[in-house]
């Protein structure tokens, strides 16, 4: 995120084609259009603003300032950059519609690199569509001292959204996407676009090998495919933990509610501070936390005062106890330059303003968060309902644990970890056990697990041996999107739908493979069906030895990350990496990712590792 760049969102049109609509309340996918874009946007500015000229409330309630138009009549788009642009405290503005909800995550980013590159005024996303390029002008990054010359535009009676152009240094940037700038223009387009359909989500592939996937494009295809549960719960705070928050949780106070102390010692006036020398005042009272000082303060005088109690009337600093230079229980004696005038004051909402969004929707719920609720005076939380996850494993040779295991059988592992996976994303977990390897069997497992789950996940019966039969199950049942993966260990994964809404994930049999296919794959997926987003956190470490590894595809490695001797973190490989080796999975700390194009590394160079601590 760039400081320098604020953005504003363009929601201020009269939605002729949406029958007058106000566009950016229109729902998408159960959500107002303007929450998509907001999402997205966040990341990449540090401020933003909303350009609405109807429902004022509820664009404010986004907890963004919302600002009208100074040009009457629903002047179109460049109204509201005016306004913007006037507005704008920081060097840069990145113009934004409401009505773009699958905006790239680097479109700030990209904007601001070909800005600065080409020394221009104004950097503008542009796509190839047909191998016809587009520009998007009301996607944009400017300079915002450039108001004076939009006012001079708009003044003359211009109003074309590149009328302005002329005369500025204009930076084009191609995004590959074309497919991210696809704008919901029409009630018709909300519709084609709420139950994403296969060859919608494969559509803006560059090249589409359900054979071959690479990692990137297939957790592309499977977001594009995803919606978010609608049903919605009301829970108290106790019950709330791991819950996803549904709504923008605003604040009804300010905290702190008044402004307070931030430390033991004395208020008083800044304005009696000595320039020199030293002042004495008087000791009016004391203020404790919850028990306030109720007089005024007046000048020559001061308040004993303790930590979070509130300031009295009159007073705008604090002087620790220890910095008073002489004190008894009638007067204080303060030297020049002991503190500076206002300091160690708390003011108040300067923790969270009312009226503003203090959690957004989407939050994972942890514990400072309820701790935050809590600290606002609400009971209870608006989430989303939990995931309904059906479990089975295939395979002649798998048995149950606490079965006798016959020749050739083994103990199913599978269902063990994937079913603990689950209970941590915090799912609703259906165990339907061990299904056969036979199509008749796997059909009815499919169809009952279809009947009430969201997902379904299924390991085992998708490698080359078993694929016909389960291939040809699934073709009845619904679509599969992909089969096989550029990516080891997990190579065959089958992602799809069966009947109208249930996803399935078809992970391969072998146990490592299941639990890493899991991690990078079905666990982001399901946190965005739960309407979370929470991006796997990788970090950089040094690897200790060098690493073997094969362009091409992308490899997840156990690794065992420790302090070296040298203070910093090193991460080095576990023993045995095959696929069946569920120790290797125990013995490690962390995932080494290894991306498709990398090729062999070295001791010492750098790579991600994804801790097992702490994962959700
Ligand atoms: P498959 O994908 O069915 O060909 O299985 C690949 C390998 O994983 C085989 O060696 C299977 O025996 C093993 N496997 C499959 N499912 C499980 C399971 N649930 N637990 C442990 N091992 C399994
Ligand atoms: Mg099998």
């Amino acid at each position: 995120m760039d400081e320098r760049i604020s953005a504003v969102l363009l929601a201020g049109g009269r939605g002729s084609r949406m029958g007058e609509a106000d566009k950016g309340l229109q729902l998408l996918r159960g959500r107002p259009l303007i929450e998509h874009v907001l999402e997205r946007l966040r990341p990449q500015c540090a401020q933003i603003s909303i350009s609405a000229n109807r429902n004022g409330d509820r664009y404010a309630a986004y907890g963004h300032p919302v600002l009208p138009d100074r040009l009457p009549g629903f002047a179109g788009p460049l109204a509201g950059l005016e306004r913007a642009l006037s507005a704008a405290r920081t060097p840069l503005l990145l113009v934004v519609p409401c009505d773009l909800p699958f905006l790239p995550a680097d479109l700030a980013a990209r904007l601001l690199a070909a800005l600065e590159a080409e020394q221009a005024d104004l950097a503008v996303a542009v796509t190839e569509d047909d191998g016809q390029l587009r520009l998007h002008p009301t996607c944009s990054l400017l300079k915002t001292a450039l108001a004076p010359q939009l006012q001079a535009y708009l003044a003359g009676g211009g109003r074309k959204m590149r009328g302005w152009w002329p005369g500025l240094k204009v930076a084009e940037v191609r995004f590959p996407d074309a497919a991210a700038f696809r704008n919901m223009n029409s009630r018709a387009d909300l519709h084609t676009f709420a139950m994403p359909s296969l060859s919608q989500a494969t559509a803006t592939l560059p090249s589409y090998d359900p054979d071959a996937m690479s990692v990137p494009a297939a957790q592309r295809v499977i977001q594009a495919m995803l919606n978010p549960v609608p049903e919605v719960e009301a829970l108290p705070l106790a019950q709330a933990l791991g819950r996803v928050l549904a709504q923008d949780l605003m604040s009804p106070i300010d905290v702190p509610a008044h402004d307070n102390s931030a430390m033991d010692g004395y208020a008083l006036r800044g304005a009696d501070l000595p320039a020199s020398g030293s002042a004495s005042l008087r000791v009016s009272g004391t203020a404790y936390a919850g028990q306030p000082y109720t007089g005024s303060v007046a000048a020559g005088a001061c308040v004993r005062i303790m930590t979070g109690a509130v300031m009295p009337d009159g007073c705008d600093t604090v002087i620790p106890f220890e910095l008073v230079s002489a004190a008894d229980a009638a007067a204080i004696t303060i030297t020049a330059g002991s503190v500076r005038p206002g300091a160690n004051r708390r003011f108040a909402g300067e923790d969270l303003r009312a009226g503003r969004p203090a959690l957004h929707a989407g939050r994972v719920l942890r514990p400072a968060d309820l701790g935050l609720i809590a600290s606002l005076g609400i009971a209870s939380v608006s989430v989303r309902r939990r995931l309904k996850v059906a479990v089975f494993s295939t395979g002649d040779e798998l048995r149950a644990a606490g079965e006798p295991l016959g020749p050739g059988a083994i103990y199913d592992s599978n269902r063990s970890s994937v079913c603990a996976m689950l209970a941590r994303l915090g799912c609703e977990v259906r165990d339907l056990g061990i299904v056969r390897d036979d199509p008749d069997a796997l059909e009815a497992a499919l169809r009952a697990a279809s009947a009430d789950a969201d997902a379904i996940i299924t390991s085992g019966g998708v490698s080359s041996g078993d694929a016909d039969h389960t291939r040809a199950v699934l073709a009845r049942l619904g679509e599969v999107a992909f089969w096989k993966l550029a990516m080891r260990p997990g190579r065959p994964l089958a992602f799809g739908r069966i009947g109208a809404r249930a996803m399935l994930f078809g992970l391969p049999g072998n146990p490592v493979a299941t639990m890493i296919s899991f991690y990078f794959f079905v666990r982001e997926a399901l946190l965005t069906m739960m309407g979370a987003s929470l991006p796997l956190p990788l970090l950089r470490v040094r690897s200790q030895g060098p690493i073997r590894k094969r362009p091409g595809r992308t490899e997840y490695q156990r690794g065992i990350v420790e302090l070296g001797g040298d203070g910093r973190q090193h991460v080095r490989l576990t023993g045995n990496q095959g696929s069946g080796i569920l120790r290797s999975m125990v013995e490690a700390n962390c995932i080494v990712v290894l991306p498709a194009e990398q090729g062999d590394l070295a001791a010492g160079d750098e790579v991600d590792i994804l801790l097992f601590d702490g994962l959700v």
